[in-house]
């Protein structure tokens, strides 16, 4: 043993289960205010999300500082989002492992995911 302590942004944590570890994680949803934007939702969908997580702009949801006000809970420990039936396009998209969610665990000092 070197005694030496790994970086946390070197290492990595193999995926098992999609649902379950987003549920211990949520760092995506905490990253960047930018993050959760609209982009292709047509009006309807737009509509089904509840005003109060709208940000004023129109143009994504609210946040404070970084993190999304639809995300409950510690990041990285136990996370859900609030609106998770009517959630914008890029949070359906972002995936375990991808760019996105390897960025936003970097940030948080989290096992990148292979
Ligand atoms: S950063 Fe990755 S693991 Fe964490 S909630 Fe987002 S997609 Fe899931
Ligand atoms: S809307 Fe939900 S999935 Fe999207 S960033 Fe906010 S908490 Fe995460």
């Amino acid at each position: 043993m070197s005694g030496k302590t790994r970086s946390p942004t070197s290492m990595t944590a193999p995926l098992r289960d999609a649902q379950t570890v987003c549920q211990s994680c949520g760092a995506c949803c905490a990253t960047s205010r930018d993050w959760p934007r609209f982009t292709l939702e047509d009006d309807a969908a737009l509509a089904r999300i509840p005003e109060k997580f709208v940000d004023p702009s129109g143009a994504r949801i609210a946040c404070t500082g970084e993190r999304c006000n639809a995300l409950t809970g510690t990041v990285g420990t136990a996370t859900s989002c609030l609106i998770y039936n009517v959630r914008p396009d890029v949070c359906r998209a972002c995936e375990p492992g991808d760019e996105a969610c390897t960025i936003a665990r970097q940030t948080f000092g989290m096992p990148v995911i292979v």
